[in-house]
């Protein structure tokens, strides 16, 4: 959580939405019905490369930086759009996930980072993503999201702005953008991908190691949903089977071996070096989630959520799930405090029924909270002023037998806010990478236990370094640990 989110986008796109143009994809050469000529696929990639910046944040390590842009522009100038003005970010994320947007801009999330072992793995994904741009996927499905956009844009305008309808698009055209096109421009990219490898003097397959690294990452996901009662998560959302046994992904990145350079290095110990260091899962700047506690080193808060509620922390808002998804509390940062709590909620609250105030310190704070119903369903909204900023819980259940159950967990939640204790600052510490090599006799469990990842240690650890579901360090070999 960082600020408060603006609206371009949306202007944005409903802009677009009236330009509709034909042109040639760069890659078949065929016609393509596309929304957007090349030049307004640059200017749609800049707009929305400010709101990624915006909604996701720059990593800030401009050295790493540097270096996935110089790996990323090595691969683009040999694409079939080599012409077009490339940009490679590395965005402050813990979720796994490259995406482009159209135009030339590429991300890839300090996340997924943690799981590659090899510049040429690194490679294997942003040729990926250049291979999105090149064959105007981006392009073809920002168009395809546009009208469902469009829909929950003019919803917003309907509801208050706290709501943030600008989060909803967001996330509505991020996913799309995220989780894939379908299998078809999955394998086109993978093809493209693995062609840019070849060319560059990577081995292609390295194309089918990251998709392998995806699919562990779904089955350890789905290990850990059974034991968490939720749907695991999908990446890259497509392949059934494991991409050893994948035999078009084999297919598509074999027509490359074709054009790979004999002794192609996979630089492994440059990229390890690179990423030493890396933050792994919550970062500072964002606040970091300890046993539901949220802790915000930065702007100096600390707020206990309902113990077995799932929270979900992102830019600009922290989420808590109740287990049966039946309430939520969110917590959101709504600019400079102005007049008192009081006055805010009676200037921006409108609530069905209900309506009535309750003003009282909350941990020493400013604060008032208003309860009652709206949309027909039960709220309670607290607000807190602190260090000069607005802060509001915004708490809410499907029905009211729900509230009822919430009522108390809710209620103690937002009566948690409050300043940081220097206790707590050790806690907001963020887990760092730290790459090595393997000792004689270091096992996954040992690391594990010396890990402060809890549960699941030593999963992510495997995941890490490449040997899930099992597999052990050798003595000598190059080791990521977090600590
Ligand atoms: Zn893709």
């Amino acid at each position: 959580m960082i600020l408060p989110r603006a609206f371009r986008l949306v202007t944005g796109l409903l802009c677009l939405g009236l330009l509709a143009n034909c042109a040639v994809n760069p890659v078949t050469g065929r016609q393509n019905f596309v929304m957007m000529s090349e030049s307004e696929e640059v200017r749609t990639g800049q707009k929305g490369d400010e709101e990624v910046r915006k909604e996701y944040g720059v990593y800030d390590n401009p050295t790493l930086q540097r270096y996935v842009n110089d790996v990323g522009q090595r691969l683009a100038q040999k694409s079939h759009r080599g012409n077009l003005e490339y940009h490679f970010t590395v965005v402050d994320s813990p979720e796994i996930n490259a995406f482009a947007l159209p135009g030339g801009y590429i991300y890839i999330t300090r996340g997924i980072m943690a799981y590659l072992n090899s510049e040429a793995e690194l490679a294997a994904v942003l040729g990926h993503e250049i291979g999105h741009v090149t064959a105007r996927h981006s392009v073809q499905q920002y168009s395809a999201s546009m009208a469902a956009s469009i829909g929950v844009a003019l919803g917003s305008i309907l509801v208050p702005e706290l709501r943030g309808g600008a989060q909803d698009l967001f996330s509505l055209l991020g996913n799309a953008l995220l989780s894939g096109y379908g299998r078809d421009h999955e394998l086109e990219a993978d093809r493209l991908g693995a062609e840019y490898l070849a060319l560059t003097g990577y081995d292609p397959q390295a194309m089918v190691k990251v998709v392998g690294i995806l699919k562990d990452q779904e089955l350890f996901d789905a290990e850990i949903a059974r034991g968490e009662g939720r749907e695991p998560r999908r990446y890259h959302g497509l392949f059934a089977t494991h991409p050893d046994n994948d035999t078009r992904l084999k297919e598509v990145v074999g027509e490359a071996d074709r054009l790979a350079q004999p002794k192609a290095d996979s630089r492994q110990a440059i990229y390890l070096t690179q990423i030493n260091g890396l933050v792994f899962g919550d970062s500072p700047s964002q606040g970091i989630v300890r046993d539901n506690r949220f802790l915000h080193d930065g702007l100096g808060f600390g707020l206990n959520f309902p113990p077995d509620w799932k929270v979900k922390n992102s830019l600009d808002r922290v989420v808590a799930l109740s287990p049966e998804n039946d309430g939520q509390i969110e917590l959101l940062l709504a600019g400079p405090a102005r007049g008192t709590p009081a006055d805010f909620l009676r200037r921006n609250i409108r609530l069905d029924t209900g309506n009535e105030l309750d003003t009282a310190l909350i941990n020493g704070l400013p604060a008032a909270t208003m309860s009652g119903v709206r949309q027909n369903k039960p709220v309670k909204i607290g607000v807190i002023f602190f260090r000069d900023q607005t802060f509001i819980l915004f708490a809410t259940a499907k029905t009211p037998a729900a509230y009822n159950q919430h009522r108390t967990a809710i209620s103690s939640a937002i009566g948690s806010f409050h300043a940081l204790q220097d206790s707590e600052r050790k806690l907001a510490k963020p887990n760092l990478i730290h790459t090595r090599t393997a000792k004689r006799g270091e096992t996954f469990a040992s690391l594990a236990r010396q890990s402060p990842l809890g549960k699941n240690a030593e999963g992510y650890l495997r995941l890490m370094n490449h040997a899930y579901p099992s597999g052990e360090p050798q003595a000598g070999q190059h080791l990521k640990t977090v600590e």
